[in-house]
């Protein structure tokens, strides 16, 4: 494809041009013939172009105008000029009458986290995705508790996602080169999701990560008697020692109190 512009900053442009690292990012994607994919970012089409020569058609999701009008002259890409945010995947899914989509991108990394939550929406018709990030990002996602990566982000993806590390690489794979290492993530829905009560879960990380150095019982403490649950949860710990399916137990508990509780001031 034609280069039509100089990389821009604004819209996190970093250019994969190492054909090695390409090969083994569409190995680790290991695109099929008819399979549904969707890219985010296809930018110069270094990963579409090979991607599309396995799929036979590939749908790109690109906000740049200039990078979308030349993406739009290839016959086997169809081309979403539009920001990611905006885009709804579910309803997309459902016009390409796709039970599931696969999605893979280089992402943007000014807005990689914004881009992950978003697609918390759609888990149900996401088959797995595999994204390039920042390589701390990335640690930090699939950290196990213990570890100083292990955090919010740690719990709230891992809740949703089995996760892998499939690649790491190297600044001069890209132009121009980010400030930073990368990698690239394997990211697949749990199968058995529970029924998560994602807004308490995410509260009730960010008041256990908030100081992570302190014992649960300084921090967690006041906050769980303030939502009424007087639970048999150990506070003797750090947050880092929490497993993601204890915090997921914590938080439907919590839900449970806080439904109890509603249903009972109705009543009076
Ligand atoms: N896939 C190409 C590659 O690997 O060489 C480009 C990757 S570059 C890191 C990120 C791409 O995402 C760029 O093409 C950029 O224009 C696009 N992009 C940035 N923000 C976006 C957004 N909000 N929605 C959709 N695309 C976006």
């Amino acid at each position: 494809m034609a280069h039509p512009n100089a990389p821009r900053k604004r819209f996190g442009q970093h250019f994969l041009t190492d054909h090695a690292v390409i090969e083994d990012i569409v190995n680790a994607v290991d695109p099929r013939a008819g399979q549904i994919m969707v890219e985010i970012g296809p930018g110069w089409a270094a990963l579409s172009q090979p991607l599309v020569e396995r799929l036979g058609h590939l749908q790109v999701i690109e906000i740049d105008r200039d990078l979308a009008r030349e993406l739009r002259g290839h016959a086997q890409l169809s081309v979403i000029e539009a920001d990611v945010l905006q885009v709804n995947f579910s309803d997309l899914a459902q016009r390409l009458q796709a039970p599931q989509l696969r999605v893979v991108g280089n992402l943007p990394y000014n807005i990689s986290t914004p881009i992950l939550f978003h697609l918390f929406d759609h888990v149900a018709v996401v088959q797995d995705q595999h994204f390039m990030l920042q390589k701390e990002v990335v640690e930090r996602m699939v950290a196990t508790p213990h570890s100083a990566d292990y955090g919010r982000l740690s719990v709230m993806m891992q809740a949703r996602y089995q996760m892998e590390k499939v690649l790491d690489v190297a600044p001069e794979a890209f132009h121009p080169p980010p400030k930073v290492d990368s990698a690239v993530v394997r990211m697949w829905p749990v199968t058995q999701e529970p029924d998560v009560p994602w807004p308490v879960l995410s509260e009730l990380v960010r008041v256990a990560f908030g100081q992570r150095r302190k014992l649960l019982r300084h921090t967690l403490g006041a906050w769980l008697t303030q939502q009424g649950v007087a639970s048999g949860f150990d506070l003797q710990r750090r947050a880092q020692e929490v497993s993601v399916a204890e915090f997921v137990a914590l938080a439907g508990k919590i839900a449970e109190t806080l439904i109890k509780r509603r249903s009972a001031n109705n009543l009076h």
